[in-house]
């Protein structure tokens, strides 16, 4: 029977959560690797889900499968209604209008939509894309394919040494010929969480369309997309406990309502014929051929199980968390931290000198631990600090300050053995 909302999840009568009880409505962390308990530190990578998610997709296959907006039959209603009923629950999270988000498959798609449907057309030589250094490749090389093929140019918005943003740098970049700033709302290497309000404000003075990657941000903070600013905003389902291949676009309506299909096929028109086809209103104009359905419903349970726990408290926890693993790793000889902006997400990049990235991680392997190591999809991120990997150890709610002590003595025995 699917929980609509886990008892476990939901916060004591002094507004505390019971995070071991939270914890165990994640199957997956309960298991064992080379014969150690799992320390699952990639979550910046993809997140674990808890039991409603996966039951909300079992549930849907068992007993509600057919496709959406074709049957008229109660199967498809059903499944209509439970496809409509997870945008709601999405948009509701974002607080935003479900006729402004579309659904795709996660925030690469995202951010292509918006390169083929809304630069490809506008831009054209002598125009600009303004970047920051610490973009996913994500939000880099979509840009870089439309500068391609309109002759516009890419321009670079540089950090500073404590994976901030350098803004007075950006805003200095905010020159006439840019027409479009994506940036990234949270970094997936350093953590560094960009002042996206601001930044909107000063991009929309100077007419600049923006584009925000919420990715890394949707996962731990609690969003208000309007509040921000932007002109879009992505977000991948599979970080923020939902199943992989979802995700979302917001996007201004008068965008949306400008744009053009950016892939063709059933569900995204309302009349096709061999004279000319009429597309279908917005959001549905995007979402060419059949959806992930149980994808989405699952999404639509994760942002219930979310909002369950309250995205403050989900924040609150993961500070805890990082404090912890910060004070933790600073303790180790030879570790350097890259990425130390103050109010940062629960991310952690470091190399520990002498020691190989991935030597590190694969003898952390061995002792349970997982923990990414390489460029983490920012080749020019970690260019500017001049190295050629990192060992990223990100975490989420439902890890615990055990499992930190454990991370920092592991590491430290394994430097030992490779110093
Ligand atoms: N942007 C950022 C900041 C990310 O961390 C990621 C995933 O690692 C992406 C974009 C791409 O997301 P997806 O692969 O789910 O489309």
């Amino acid at each position: 029977q699917p929980a609509a909302v886990h008892d476990a999840a939901l916060p004591n009568h002094d507004g505390r959560v019971d995070w071991a009880r939270v914890r165990a409505d994640f199957p997956l962390l309960m298991r064992e690797v080379h014969g150690k308990p799992l320390v699952y530190f990639d979550n910046a990578n993809t997140g674990q889900k808890p039991l409603p998610v996966i039951a909300s997709q079992d549930e849907f296959y068992r007993r509600q499968n057919a496709n959406v907006s074709r049957a008229v039959h109660a199967l498809g209603t059903e499944a209509t209604e439970a496809y409509e009923g997870a945008r709601g629950k999405l948009a509701r999270f974002l607080n935003v209008r479900a006729d402004e988000l579309v659904l795709c498959s996660g925030t690469t798609f995202a951010l292509n939509l918006v390169a083929y449907s809304w630069a490809l057309p506008r831009l054209k030589a002598g125009d600009a894309i303004l970047v920051s250094r610490m973009e996913h490749h994500a939000n880099i090389v979509p840009w870089q394919l439309v500068a391609e093929r309109t002759g516009a140019t890419i321009k670079v918005a540089e950090i500073l040494p404590d994976g901030s943003l350098d803004l007075d740098a950006l805003y200095r970049a905010m020159t006439p010929e840019v027409k479009l700033l994506a940036v990234t709302h949270v970094s997936n290497v350093l953590g560094t969480v960009n002042p996206v309000r601001e930044i909107c404000r000063e991009a929309r003075r100077r007419g600049i369309v923006t584009v925000v990657d919420g990715s890394q941000a949707a996962p731990h903070l609690k969003l208000d997309v309007p509040a921000i600013g932007c002109d879009f905003y992505a977000i991948t389902g599979h970080k923020m406990c939902g199943p992989t291949g979802t995700g979302a676009l917001w996007a201004r309506r008068e965008h949306l309502q400008a744009m053009p299909p950016f892939i063709g096929g059933g569900e995204m028109i309302r009349e096709v014929s061999f004279e000319g086809t009429v597309f279908n209103d917005p959001p549905h104009k995007f979402e060419a051929g059949t959806p992930n359905i149980a994808g989405f419903i699952g999404l639509g349970a994760a942002v219930d199980y979310l909002e369950s726990l309250g995205m403050e408290r989900v924040a609150a926890r993961e500070a805890e968390l990082l404090a912890h693993a910060t004070e933790a790793l600073q303790a180790i000889p030879g570790l350097r931290i890259f990425g130390t902006a103050p109010g940062k997400a629960a991310v952690i990049s470091f190399l520990v000198e002498g020691a190989h990235a991935h030597d590190l991680a694969t003898l952390l392997d061995l002792e349970g631990i997982a923990v990414r190591s390489g460029q983490h999809c920012a080749h020019p991120l970690l260019q500017y600090f001049g190295v050629a990997a990192t060992l990223r150890a990100s975490l989420a709610f439902y890890n615990t300050h055990e499992e930190i002590d454990r991370f920092a003595a592991a590491l430290e025995k394994t430097r030992r053995l490779l110093v």
